[in-house]
This record gives C-alpha cells, sequence and structure tokens, in this order.
C-alpha cells in the first residue's frame, strides 16, 4: 500500500525554566541576582530530502518530540538548547495544519528548511530582571510549552509528464517498458494503487513520468479511488492520454475521462496532452487509428499509436514527448499557494480581549496565555511582576473601566484569581 497522505503529530520543546539564585560570595554579604535563563524548546522543522519517494515512513510512526530546553542555573548559567527535531520528507510534500487545513508549508527544493511547530521560551533567571530599582528580584518565569498539533503530509509528486487513461489501457506496461520502474501490470481495473514513477533516457536527455492510476467516473467526487490520485498530475507538465485500442469505443473514454479532469480541477484539464492509442500490435485496434486522430485534431492535441507490449513506436512517442516538454515551462507550481514560512502566533501578539459574565471578568489573549504558564504563581514577587505586566500592556487599565472591585473573580485566561489589586 502507497501512502500519500499520512497524519502525524509534532511537538516542539519545552523551554527550560529560569531560576532564582542570588550569588553568595565568601567575603560579599549581599550578592546580586545569579539565576540563569532556561534554554529554548527544540524546534520541529521539515526538509526535502530527494531520495525518499514516500511518506511510509510515517505509516509506522505518527508522534514527533523535539528536545527540552534545560533549566536555568546558578552563577548565571543559561540552560541549553533543546534539540531541534529535523524531519525529512519527499520532494513535493505539503504540509497542512489538520485542524485548520492551513498550508503550512510546499515543500519542493532540496535542502529547504522550514520550521513548523516553535519551541516554547525559556524563562528568564532572576538576573534578567535585575533594574535600577529592582536590584534583588526574587522571582524568575517559568518555561513555555512548545506547540503541539497535528499536520497532514501531502505527497504531490513532481512529474514532468503524467500518464492517464482508463483501467487497462496499459499505463503501468507503458511506463514499465521505458524506466525501470516495476509497476504491477494485470488485466483487471485498480491493479495501480499507487502512482509509480520513473525516469525516462532518451537521446542522452530525461525526463520523470508518472503512471496515475484510478481514473474513474466519479472520481472527483471522491468516491472512488480516484480522488487521492488526481493530485499527483497537478504538477505535471504534460499528460499522456492513452486509450485502450481494444474497447469497443476510446474516444467516449477519452472524453469520460478529459471531463473528470476538468470536474476535478479545470486547470488540469488545461494541460497539454498527447493523445496515445495503444495496443497495436492487436489488429482490432486499427479500425479505431482514424477517429483518434480527428478526435485529437478537433481539441488541439497531437495523437500517436503504439504498442507498449511490442514496443512498436515507443520510442518515438518519448522522443516527441521530450520535444514537447522543451517548449514547456520547466516547473509549474500555480496549484498550491507559495509561502516561505508559516508563522502561528510566533511572537508577540499582545493584544487581548476582555469579557464580562454575570460579574466574572475574563481576559484573553496569547501574551496572557503565556503570562500564566511564565509565572510562578505561588511566589509572591512573581505575582507582583504580574501586575505590573498587566499594568503595561493595558490589561489593568481596561478592568479598572470594567468596575472591577476587590473580590471579584477574574480570569486570565484559564487561571482564576481574586481580584484583590
Ligand atoms: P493500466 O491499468 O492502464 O496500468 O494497464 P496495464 O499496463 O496494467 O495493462 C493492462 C493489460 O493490457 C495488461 O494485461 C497488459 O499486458 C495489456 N497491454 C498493455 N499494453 C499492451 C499492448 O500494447 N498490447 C497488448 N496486446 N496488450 C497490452
Ligand atoms: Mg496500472
Amino acid at each position: 500500500m502507497f501512502f500519500d497522505q499520512v497524519k502525524i503529530n509534532v511537538k516542539a520543546g519545552k523551554g527550560g525554566n529560569g531560576v532564582i539564585s542570588f550569588r553568595r560570595e565568601k567575603f560579599v554579604s549581599h550578592g546580586g541576582p545569579s539565576g540563569g535563563n532556561g534554554g529554548r524548546g527544540g524546534h520541529i522543522t521539515f526538509t526535502v530530502n530527494s531520495q525518499l519517494n514516500t511518506l511510509i515512513r510515517f505509516k509506522k510512526k505518527a508522534h514527533f518530540k523535539a528536545g527540552n530546553g534545560s533549566h536555568g542555573g546558578s552563577k548565571n548559567k543559561n540552560g541549553s538548547m533543546g534539540n531541534d527535531l529535523i524531519i525529512q520528507v519527499p520532494a513535493g510534500t505539503v504540509i497542512y495544519h489538520s485542524e485548520t487545513g492551513e498550508v503550512m508549508a510546499d515543500l519542493v527544493e532540496e535542502g529547504k528548511k522550514v520550521i513548523i511547530a516553535r519551541g516554547g521560551k525559556g524563562g528568564r533567571g532572576n538576573t534578567a530582571f535585575k533594574t535600577s530599582v529592582r536590584q534583588t528580584p526574587r522571582y524568575a518565569e517559568r518555561g513555555l510549552p512548545g506547540q503541539e498539533f497535528w499536520i497532514t503530509l501531502e505527497l504531490k509528486i513532481i512529474a514532468d509528464v503524467g500518464i492517464i487513461g482508463i483501467p487497462n489501457a496499459g499505463k503501468s506496461t507503458l511506463l514499465a517498458s521505458v524506466t525501470a520502474a516495476k509497476p504491477k501490470i494485470a488485466d483487471y481495473p485498480f491493479t495501480t494503487l499507487q502512482p509509480n514513477l520513473g525516469v525516462v533516457f532518451i537521446d542522452h536527455r530525461d525526463f520523470v513520468m508518472a503512471d496515475i492510476p484510478g481514473l474513474i467516473e466519479g472520481a472527483h467526487t471522491g468516491t472512488g479511488l480516484g480522488h487521492q490520485f488526481l493530485r499527483h498530475i497537478e504538477r505535471t507538465r504534460l499528460l499522456i492520454h492513452l486509450l485502450d485500442g481494444t474497447s469497443e469505443n476510446p474516444i467516449t473514454e477519452l472524453e469520460k475521462i478529459n471531463k473528470e479532469l476538468k470536474l476535478f480541477n479545470p486547470i488540469l484539464a488545461e494541460k497539454p496532452q498527447i493523445v496515445v492509442l495503444n495496443k497495436k500490435d492487436l489488429p482490432m485496434t486499427h479500425e479505431h487509428w482514424l477517429a483518434v486522430q480527428e478526435k485529437a485534431k478537433s481539441l488541439g492535441y497531437p495523437a500517436d499509436f503504439i504498442s507498449a507490449v511490442a514496443q512498436m513506436g515507443v520510442k518515438n512517442l518519448m522522443r516527441r514527448v521530450m520535444e514537447i516538454l522543451d517548449t514547456l515551462p520547466k516547473e509549474q507550481l500555480t496549484l498550491t499557494p507559495q509561502i516561505p514560512t508559516f508563522t502561528l502566533d510566533k511572537k508577540g501578539d499582545q493584544s487581548f480581549t476582555l469579557e464580562k459574565i454575570d460579574e466574572i471578568y475574563h481576559v484573553k489573549g496569547q501574551k496572557i496565555k503565556e503570562i500564566v504558564l511564565q509565572t510562578y504563581w505561588d511566589n509572591e514577587d512573581a505575582v507582583e511582576y504580574v501586575h505590573i505586566q498587566l499594568e503595561r500592556i493595558g490589561v489593568l487599565p481596561a478592568l479598572r473601566e470594567e468596575g472591577v472591585k476587590d473580590g471579584h473573580t477574574v480570569f486570565l485566561d484559564d487561571m482564576e484569581l481574586e481580584w484583590m489589586w
């Protein structure tokens, strides 16, 4: 079985905690703060390895974790950063956020790296809070958790040429006859459950060709096997539309397949095609050749007649394909939105919302969430520092404006507090 779509869980590393510490030296009675910062948690990063062709290894393993940052130490020792986890995927892998469906990355080029889940910030040690007015801060921050979510990986094979056609047209046979690919060949529909790729070498040149299975009626609605495979044609530059010469009416079948393409994605239907009638070695197929030529001509496509099994006209066809490719733009990547890096609440969004429901105040926002997670709530000085931060970003003024009084309940994110300020 071939996996061209997998869902995995990524968890970036937690940031290390900052610590509270004071210098204790022999002849210094009141040493200054010396608590170091925690290290950042490791990121989950993706990169392309063009040696890979499938997403199969993700079937065995669904959870990926980067390293945690280590805690700060005394003597201003900062914790080390957590190890990033670098996950290699084949070229043509698109990464979606499973929940939102947002495209997070579209990995095409070898070596390109993107951070998908960010490690949590390390907490600052008490040294970081020292100011001229606050000489001995007795608080530090906790490290923040890393981002964690499910992502969907989808492999879109990047082939120059895709072979399309009804089951049994001879797609796999053709691919096997001109490349080193070993697709399964048999006499019944849906033999090919995976798009096979092969490199065609012709006249010291080469191109990548894919056998694209499963184009059946209703494929665009997702009912058949076809739907998940149609994706693979999105990036081809030329389609070989292979017709089964032994079928009663190859023209009807050509129309059927083209209609499917159009319904799935109109851009696919506009890709250049070369119409190829197959099984020339069987005399009965010759009766269709004239009609096929005329049909192709009316559509503005070139036509050819081959036998994949008997190797009649195959080499010539490959030569024609190479010639057509030379006239086409190199890579068609217009179908998926291109975004270089993904930013999911990456940096300091300080906005918040304040809601009052039944005398209970709810304050929410990214920064608020961070403050709640960063604070050592059992440390009075740390709570005092929360006060300073809330004042600074405008939460306290907003609460006062809403009439908050001592004894009222205030939720900072999911943290319940009694107003006593
Ligand atoms: P696919 O479903 O389009 O991939 O078709 P396959 O490559 O599996 O071929 C289907 C059947 O048609 C197989 O039994 C092949 O041996 C046969 N076939 C393919 N090409 C030719 C050909 O040129 N001549 C003849 N006589 N049979 C062929
Ligand atoms: Mg096949």
